[in-house]
Parts: structure tokens; sequence; C-alpha cells
């Protein structure tokens, strides 16, 4: 079998290089000429764990190709994947731009039945529109190509990129007829050997499965935090509470830890579209609404405190921090918490000392020289005023604090993401001060 994925970023690449494992031949198409000379010079451009691996086998067996031309990944494949990104317009609705120049693209090219997949997440209507796109193509080379749309949203985390992949929860596809539920089956077959379910559905409620996904992470994500700056105020600590709460089956203990609001290249987008979505179609989501400006707030938790501190005095002093990507395991820093946290500070005046694993030459490519990299966490500390814990690498989970306190100016913590004991940090000298914590 032979399929073409395109858009090689995040998405596209795990789903290229995880159908290659299963023996699948894949061609990965993007338009990005210097991605695709990197990736077959066998350099991942992302940095996903075990990613790199995958890819460089996969493409010593013949199995995994990258192009720029479109046409090589379509000739012969049964299914095309369209994994391209669908950034936020102007108005908070998905920007199809990309999906919808592909599909025109694919109309203009295909000339056996093939099944169009999209990966990508979209509003409710797209592949209506990406069926539209590909017809009139047809139309207008006057020829009658037979074709087929499915709906197949990826649910994968950055950082568990390929163990979600390939041992998936779920898997959802919406479609309209048999014949592409069966060649989808035969597709995903060895990903659903370990009774990982598939869930086959109409287009409309696999386009909306993705977005209500993602808003109801994100909601328990601003619920929790909500609750931890109430514990804040009223002197409890979220932690108990926490745990109070998710032992509680009905409730569960995931994704209720607090924190410095939700980020990344998904929740906050997806978000904004399913609240436009739902706008444009007269409904108000007022829980959703209230869980964007939840997390608005959220964002500026630590700069408020760290103002408090410093008696909105900022102006020259060093703050040292860890962790620039908006969640451990990732390089990817789009709505990052520290990002947005760094740019207020530096209006402030204040001057930034940061370290990251990983995320360190995409943050040089947002702000240059406008703030200090450090070559090691410590280094990024010496003669700090404070010291702020953004995102929670392992790495960063036992810090030495002499260390600390030795090459740091002033003696003080912002932990964003709640992961050192205020004890052990007060033990040594510090002033804590966390999200919801006593
Ligand atoms: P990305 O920005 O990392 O990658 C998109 C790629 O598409 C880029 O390499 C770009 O060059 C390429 N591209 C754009 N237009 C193209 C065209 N016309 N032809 C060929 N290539 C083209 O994006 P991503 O993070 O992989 O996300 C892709 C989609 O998947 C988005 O809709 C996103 O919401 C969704 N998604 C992302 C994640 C995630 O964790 N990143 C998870 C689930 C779903």
């Amino acid at each position: 079998m032979k399929i073409a994925v395109v858009g090689s970023g995040y998405v596209g690449l795990v789903t290229g290089a995880c159908f290659a494992e299963s023996g699948v031949t894949v061609v990965c198409v993007d338009n990005d000429a210097k991605k695709i000379q990197h990736l077959k010079a066998g350099s991942v451009p992302i940095y996903e764990p075990g990613l790199e691996t995958m890819i460089q086998r996969n493409m010593d067996k013949n199995r995994l190709f990258f192009t720029t031309e479109l046409k090589e990944g379509i000739i012969g494949s049964e299914v095309i994947f369209i994994a391209v990104g669908t950034p936020p317009g102007e108005d908070g609705s998905a920007d199809l731009k990309h999906v919808l120049g592909v599909a025109k693209e694919i109309g203009e090219i295909i000339n056996e039945y093939i099944v169009v997949v999209t990966k990508s997440t979209v509003p409710v209507g797209t592949s209506g529109k990406i069926r539209k796109a590909i017809s009139n193509e047809l139309d207008n080379r006057k020829v009658n190509i037979e074709f087929d749309v499915a709906s197949n949203p990826e649910f994968l985390k950055e950082g568990a990129a390929v163990d979600d992949f390939l041992k998936p929860e779920r898997i959802v596809i919406g479609v309209e007829n048999e014949r592409t539920s069966d060649i989808m089956k035969r597709l995903y077959q060895p990903f659903m050997l370990n009774n990982h379910p598939i869930l086959f559905m109409d287009i409309a409620s696999a386009e909306i499965t993705k977005y209500a996904a993602n808003a109801m992470l994100a909601t328990r994500i601003s619920f929790i935090n909500e609750i931890a700056n109430l514990c804040d105020i009223l002197g409890a600590d979220i932690n108990h509470v926490r745990k109070g709460i998710g032992s509680d089956s009905r409730i569960g203990s995931k994704f209720i830890y607090p924190g410095v609001g939700y980020g990344g290249s998904c929740f906050p987008k997806d978000v904004k579209a399913l609240i436009k979505t739902a706008r444009d179609n007269g409904y108000e989501l007022n829980v959703i609404n209230a869980v964007e400006k939840a997390n608005d707030y959220q964002k500026n938790i630590i700069f408020s405190k760290m103002s408090k501190f410093f008696n909105n005095k900022l102006r020259n002093k060093v703050i040292g921090i860890w962790g620039l990507s908006f969640k451990p395991k990732t390089d990817d820093i789009r709505e990052s918490s520290s990002i947005i946290l760094i740019e207020r500070l530096l209006k402030e005046g204040a001057m930034i000392k940061a370290y990251d694993p990983a995320a360190m030459t995409e943050t040089k490519k947002l702000l240059g020289t406008t703030i200090g990299y450090a070559a090691d966490p410590y280094e990024a500390l010496s003669g700090a005023d404070a010291m702020v814990l953004m995102t929670e690498w392992s790495e960063f989970h036992l810090p030495d604090f002499l260390k600390m306190a030795e090459v740091m100016n002033g003696k003080v913590i912002f932990d964003g993401r709640n992961i050192f004991d205020p004890a052990e940090i007060r033990r040594n000298g510090f002033e804590y001060f966390g999200i919801g914590r006593r």
C-alpha cells in the first residue's frame, strides 16, 4: 500500500513515519524546500522523542520518502492525508488557506480513485469545502475521476507523539461510505491490534470531536487554575484539593494540575476556533468563553506575583528562567506562557537569562539577542535576582538548591508548575511562590 502525507510538521512527520513503520510506503510532501532538503539528509527539524530514529530506519528500508512535489506523493497512492497547519485567522477562525490550497492541487493532479483524509484540525464543514475544491479542478480539467473525503483528526501529544500514534487510545474517522471505511480500517489495522478502538462516524461528528476534546482538556486546566488562585487567596493548598477531588472516579486525577495557563499550537487556537464556529452559527459557548478568559488571566499570573514581590520595580532586575517550550519534551514555543512572561518582563526593563533543554534554537529565532541564553540551568541563574520555573522538564525537578543560592543574587523562586517542595526551598533560604500553595 502506498500513501501520501502532505505537511511535514509535528503531525505529518509522525503520521508518515508511523505508517511507514507498519510496512506502508509513505511519501511525505512539504512545500518548504529547506525542510525537505534537511529531511532527505536525515536531519529532523523538530524535537520529538523517538522520531529521528524511526524516520532514519524507514528511509533506510525504502519505505519513507520526502519530496516537495505533490505529484510524486499522489501517483499510485490509495490515501492522501492533509496535515498542514490551520493557524488562527484574525477573527479566531481556523485559517483554511493551506488545507484548501492542497485540495486544489490534488484536483489538478489525481488521475485515479483516492481517499483524501483531513488530519489537520478543521472546523465542521471543511471536508465539504475540500470536496468542492477538488471537484472544481476536475471540472476545469473536464475529467471525471472518483474520490472520497474523510476526516481523521489527530490526538497525539507533542513530546509523546510517536507512542500516542502507535498506541492510540482511539482512532476517530469520519466517512461518507463503506468503501472509505474499509480502506481506512485496513490502513489502521496494525495500530488496533491491542484493542485500541477505531470509531467510525459521520464527517461532521469527527470534525467536532477533535475540538470538543481539546476544549474539554482546556476547561479542566482553566478550572483547576481558578481553584488554585482561590487557594492562594484563602490560604489553602491546591495539592491537597487536587488529590481530594482527583480521587473521585467521576473526576479523575489527569489534567487537573495548576500552572501558568495552557499554550502550544493546539489548545489556544482550537478553543478560539470552536467559539467562532458556534458564534457564526448563532450560538454562544459560555463555558468555553470563560475557559479562554481564565487562561488569559493565568498566563500573567507569574508576572503579577513578580511585580508584587518587586514592588513594580522590575527595571534592571536579572531574571533566570528555566523552560521556554510550552510543555516538556518538545521544542515547540507556540503560545508558550514562558515566552509571554519574557516579553512582559522585557517591556518592564528586566534582563532575562534563559535555559531550556530543547527550545533554545526556536526561541532564538523569535527573540534573538533580546535575552541571554545559558548553556546550563545554573548559568541562567548567575547573578539573578529571581528564578522562575516555567516548563516542568524532568531535569528541573531536583535541582541543587545550595548551588542555586551560591550563584544567585536574590533569594526568591517562582514555581509556575508547582514542582518544587516549598519547605525544602525555604530551608535553603529562598522565598517560594507557587500556584495555589500555602
Ligand atoms: P506544523 O506547522 O508543524 O506543520 C505544518 C507543515 O505544513 C509545515 O511544514 C508547512 O511547511 C507545511 N505546509 C503548509 N502548506 C503546505 C502546502 N500547501 N503543501 C505542502 N506543505 C505545506 O503544524 P502541526 O503542528 O503539524 O499541525 C498540523 C495540523 O494538525 C494543524 O491543523 C494542527 O491543529 C493539527 N494538530 C496538531 C497537533 C500538534 O500537537 N502539533 C496535534 C493534533 C492536531
